[in-house]
C-alpha cells in the first residue's frame, strides 16, 4: 500500500481486503502459511521521500536543528550509520561519509524517482 496518510488519522485496523492480499502473496511464496490462521494484525507507517532517499541534514535556518528522517521503508539496516552520522552532525564534525545527496534542500537532492521507490513500488 502506498497511500498517503495522516499519521494522527490513519485507518489502524486491518481490513478483509489486505488480509486477502497477504494471502495471495504468500500462497506465491510461502504456500503452507497461505491458509494459516491470522492470530495477529498490525498497521505500521513509514514515510517516503520523493526521490526515496533519506534526509540526514542540518536546517537551513536553525542550524541547530538536525534532520534524520524519510527512510523510506529501508532505515533499520543504516541505524549505526545513521546514528554515527547524525551524532557527527550535532556535534558539529565533519560527517564521516559524504550526506551531499541527503540535503534538507530539494533543490540539492536528486529528482523524484519516476514509478518505483527502490523496489517498493510498481
Ligand atoms: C512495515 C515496515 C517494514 C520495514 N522494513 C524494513 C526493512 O526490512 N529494512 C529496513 O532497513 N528498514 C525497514 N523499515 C524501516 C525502519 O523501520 C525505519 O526506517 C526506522 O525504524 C526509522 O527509524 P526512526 O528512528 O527514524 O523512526 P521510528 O523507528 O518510527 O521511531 C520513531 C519513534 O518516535 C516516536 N514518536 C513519534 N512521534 C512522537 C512524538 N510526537 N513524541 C514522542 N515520540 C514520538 C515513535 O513512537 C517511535 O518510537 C520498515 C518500516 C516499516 C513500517
Amino acid at each position: 500500500m502506498d497511500e498517503p496518510v495522516d499519521p494522527e488519522k490513519a485507518n489502524r485496523s486491518v481490513d478483509d481486503e489486505q488480509i486477502v492480499a497477504c494471502r495471495d502473496v504468500c500462497r506465491r511464496f510461502v504456500p503452507d502459511l497461505a491458509d494459516g490462521e491470522v492470530v495477529h494484525t498490525k498497521v505500521c507507517l513509514y514515510d517516503m521521500t520523493e526521490n526515496s532517499d533519506f534526509v540526514l541534514d542540518r536546517d537551513p535556518d536553525h542550524p541547530e536543528v538536525v534532520y534524520g528522517y524519510g527512510f523510506s521503508g529501508h532505515g533499520f539496516k543504516f541505524a549505526p550509520l545513521i546514528g554515527r552520522l547524525l551524532s557527527e552532525l550535532a556535534l558539529d564534525k565533519q560527517p564521516s561519509s559524504p550526506i551531499e545527496k541527503f540535503s534538507a534542500d530539494p533543490s540539492r537532492r536528486r529528482p523524484p524517482t519516476v514509478g518505483a521507490h527502490l523496489g517498493k513500488g510498481k
